[in-house]
């Protein structure tokens, strides 16, 4: 029960990681900030989904929207376990902001996460 939460989160952290680093390449885009009309001008478009992570990964894993991101990790674990006393127990350590900051993001977790990032992305075409 505990390692499925884990598998969880830990995607959607870095589906979220994903979509901040791409978040974050717009904002530092110069072509965007001039309206450069020449789209050779604009990194938010010429930089892969593999070098914004590449640039922006550590970065987007630190400004992400974690409450976000828990809200509806909580809600879709809630859908598959309703009601479990145990469940709900460790629901409240990971939601514990201070649990996660001092035991759960050690660096090896980070570098996983961008890890599987890195692996979402490669996924990303495969399908269509
Ligand atoms: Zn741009």
């Amino acid at each position: 029960m505990m390692c499925m939460m884990e598998i969880a989160l830990h995607f959607s952290y870095a589906q979220a990681v994903v979509e901040n680093a791409n978040c974050i390449a717009t904002r530092r885009c110069y072509g965007c900030e001039i309206d450069n009309p020449s789209q050779r001008e604009h990194s938010c478009i010429m930089l892969s989904g593999e070098e914004r992570l590449d640039y922006y990964g550590d970065e987007a894993l630190e400004s992400l929207d974690e409450e976000e991101l828990l809200t509806q990790w909580r809600a879709s674990v809630q859908t598959v376990y309703k009601d479990n006393v145990t469940v709900n127990k460790l629901l409240q350590t990971f939601l514990n902001k201070d649990w996660r900051e001092t035991m759960m993001k050690t660096n090896s977790w980070k570098h996983k996460i961008i890890v599987t990032a890195h692996r979402l992305i490669k996924l990303e075409h495969r399908f269509c």
